[in-house]
């Protein structure tokens, strides 16, 4: 892979793409850029992360960092487990409250630099965070549920530059009007509205499900 450019891999998921995989209401990603292996978020059961993650040939000892959206168990399940094998820094929300003493947390409430080209939304409305990738051909946002509102997450987001792709869950998200200017949407777990966006905007929708690569 070279240097500038971008892989997803989502590891957890409600549904499957990849034949093999296990299905788990939670979400879990691994994001390779600029040199780092990022996993955002670790799913609700650190087992079938794992397992997942074994199918897909992602070992969890290569893990740099990971980056936590937000405080919920289906997001946040497997980080012990990882933990475990790798005790690597987590960055999260700077509200978060979890016990997890022996390990390196980062609490995180401003726009952040997490690495270079790499930077945290901040914490928004409902103590939630989001990932951004600034590439060169525009900016990805990868969320957790969007529980801040996708509109509060674009305006966030479109601080680093134009917004080009959004992938995770869009929980209570309806207005589709929003995500017009937007190249690409890959909206995976809790989304309500899945088949409207496809329906809605063919020719920009990602299908997710666990086992789904992304590379651009
Ligand atoms: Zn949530
Ligand atoms: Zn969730």
């Amino acid at each position: 892979m070279k240097n500038n450019e971008l892989k997803i891999t989502i590891v957890y998921d409600n549904e499957i793409f990849k034949e093999g995989l296990e299905a788990d209401w939670g979400f879990s990603c691994l994001v390779e850029a600029f040199g780092r292996k990022i996993l955002f978020d670790t799913g609700a059961k650190g087992a079938i992360l794992l397992g997942n993650m074994n199918k897909l040939a992602l070992d969890p000892a290569e893990i740099d960092e990971i980056f936590i959206s937000h405080d919920h168990w289906d997001h946040t399940g497997g980080l012990l487990d990882l933990l475990r094998i790798n005790p690597v820094k987590v960055s999260v929300p700077g509200s978060f409250s979890g016990q997890f003493d022996d390990y390196e947390f980062a609490l995180i409430k401003e726009p952040s630099k997490i690495h270079n080209n790499i930077y945290s939304t901040g914490e928004l409305e409902n103590n939630e965070q989001s990932l951004i990738i600034k590439t060169e051909s525009g900016v990805i946002v990868v969320v957790g549920c969007s529980h801040p509102g996708v509109e509060s997450i674009l305006s966030a987001a479109s601080r680093f530059g134009k917004v080009k792709m959004v992938l995770g869950g869009l929980h209570g998200f309806s207005d589709l009007d929003l995500i017009s200017d937007l190249e690409f949407i890959c909206p995976v777990h809790c989304t309500k509205h899945r088949s409207e966006i496809e329906s809605r905007y063919p020719e920009k929708y990602v299908a997710g499900g666990a086992g789904r690569v992304i590379e651009m």
